[in-house]
């Protein structure tokens, strides 16, 4: 097997990548701030994170993942105070919200969620240790600041000038430009806006909140230890969250943070990155509606490298829905068929080899989509043969599955369209039926039906055969 390589945003370079204990891989991966519900810009990203953590995987390799769930800072107070309710009472729904979309997406599990209101202990920890080594500070307003001053390898990441750092300047936002990089708060003093929402806690500095940067740090070094094989997340996050979370981690335990920074790049529709204050989001609420599935869904996100933009359109949408019922239509194949030949087994090779030197090289997932093409087209040509090989049929089925394994783009009639599998399936019947019964015009009334629904559908020795056609 080739080396398995990705670019590191820290070393700007595609490095050969293995766990440092030869075994699991210890993933954080930056959550969802749960003010509402993600929008599909955001799922490009987890999306991104599924396809690292299944190709780790594939490669052998064990994944411990962190994602957490933002459930305090700067969005969620200020929705709670609009709405007039606790953050907890705001962020419930929204957090359930977001594991039934990940479901439908498909995307696996990780390891753990934390909240980060659950590990405000450990953050304050994290302060006091940056407060004795002499890099947080309690300012005249009250809350706590790391001094950017005192770590001299601030920026090394967004490779910030230096000129640039104001020092002694103070940032309270979570969220700033680059032109502020500037003293950035860990510890926020209470506001009666923050007291009123439950966004509040004893600290040895007084009533306060953790600032967002913090809660990455706190989290990820309790949970996976003090460095990390790989810390993923959205480009936008590389400055300042990342910045700062590198900040944090490393002037408390004078060790690197994460050993590889992998970042993706946005979604955009019609040339603007998605995103809620620009009021261009869509989300998998409304992709449902439009019929879209999961298979569809990772097939779009997966043809583009996860390093280049991507932009989101119908025309995209579609080609992506057509492609993965080819690759439906073929898995449906590769299960009804009874044996193979030499072109199969070749076919099977050559796409294991193909396909994982493509995920295996940064994550090339459009190349490994290539390959599956490839290999579709080149199986349904060696079935059309006759064929008399069942391993060379189990190489291909093997084959395939850990491909698959990783693309998760064979769209499952039964969950994606349920309601249509479901009414389909009883049409069959009642043809079988009639057909029992030599009511062949009723037969043939039923096979219009789902002729008109766009279903065709085929007699096998095995029983009856659907597929949508439109
Ligand atoms: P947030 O909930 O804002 O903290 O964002 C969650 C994740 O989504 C982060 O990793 C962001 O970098 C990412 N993200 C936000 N907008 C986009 C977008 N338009 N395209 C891709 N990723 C995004
Ligand atoms: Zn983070």
């Amino acid at each position: 097997m080739p080396e398995f390589r990705l670019y590191n945003s820290l070393t700007r370079s595609i490095e050969p990548f293995a766990p440092a204990d030869g075994a699991t891989v210890r993933l954080y991966t930056c959550g969802p701030t749960v003010y509402n519900p993600a929008h599909l810009g955001n799922f490009r990203t987890f999306l991104f994170e599924d396809l690292l953590r299944r190709g780790l995987r594939m490669r052998g390799w064990a994944v411990e993942q962190v994602m957490n769930l933002t459930d305090v800072d700067d969005k969620i107070i200020k929705r709670a105070t609009e709405r007039g309710v606790s953050i907890t009472e705001l962020t419930n729904p929204v957090v359930e919200t977001f594991h039934a979309d990940c479901e439908f997406l498909r995307i696996q599990r990780a390891e753990h969620y934390p909240r980060a209101t659950a590990y405000i202990n450990e953050m304050i920890d994290l302060v006091k240790r940056l407060e004795s080594n002499g890099v947080a500070y309690k300012a005249d307003d009250e809350s706590v600041y790391f001094a950017i001053s005192k770590f001299p390898e601030y920026g090394r990441l967004s490779r910030l000038d230096t000129r640039e750092i104001r020092s002694g300047a103070r940032v309270s936002q979570d969220d700033y430009a680059k032109e502020n990089a500037q003293d950035f708060a860990l510890w926020k003093a209470a506001k009666p806006e923050d007291e009123a929402c439950g966004a509040a806690w004893d600290s040895p500095w007084g009533r306060g909140r953790p600032g967002w940067h913090l809660e990455c740090s706190a989290m990820a070094m309790t949970i996976l230890g003090e460095t990390l094989d790989i810390h993923a997340g959205g480009v936008d996050l590389m400055f300042p969250h990342h910045e700062d979370e590198i900040a944090q981690s490393e002037a408390a335990t004078g060790k690197p943070f994460a050993r590889f920074w992998c970042h993706g790049e946005f979604l955009l529709t019609d040339g603007a990155k998605m995103a809620k204050r620009v009021g261009n989001v869509s989300t998998v609420a409304d992709l449902r509606e439009q019929g879209v599935s999961a298979a569809a869904l990772r097939h779009f996100v997966f043809s583009t490298h996860y390093r280049k933009q991507l932009n989101l359109s119908g025309e995209a949408l579609e080609a992506s829905i057509e492609a993965v019922r080819r690759v439906g239509d073929f898995s449906d194949r590769l299960a009804r068929e009874r044996a193979g030949n030499a072109a199969l087994a070749e076919a099977a090779d050559t796409l294991l080899i193909e396909a994982t030197a493509a995920l295996s090289d940064d994550l090339n997932a459009p190349r490994a989509i290539g390959a599956l093409f490839e290999f579709v087209h080149a199986s349904n040509r060696a079935f059309d043969e006759t064929g008399s090989d069942p391993s060379a049929l189990a190489r291909a089925r093997d084959a395939f599955r850990q491909i698959n394994a990783v693309l998760d783009i064979v769209p499952d009639r039964g969950t994606d369209d349920a309601e249509l599998a479901g009414w389909v399936e009883s049409q069959i019947a009642a043809r079988s039926t009639a057909r029992a019964n030599r009511d062949f015009v009723q037969a043939d009334e039923v096979r219009k039906a789902l002729e008109e629904k766009g279903i065709a559908i085929e007699d096998t020795p095995d029983g009856t055969r659907w597929k949508k056609i439109r």
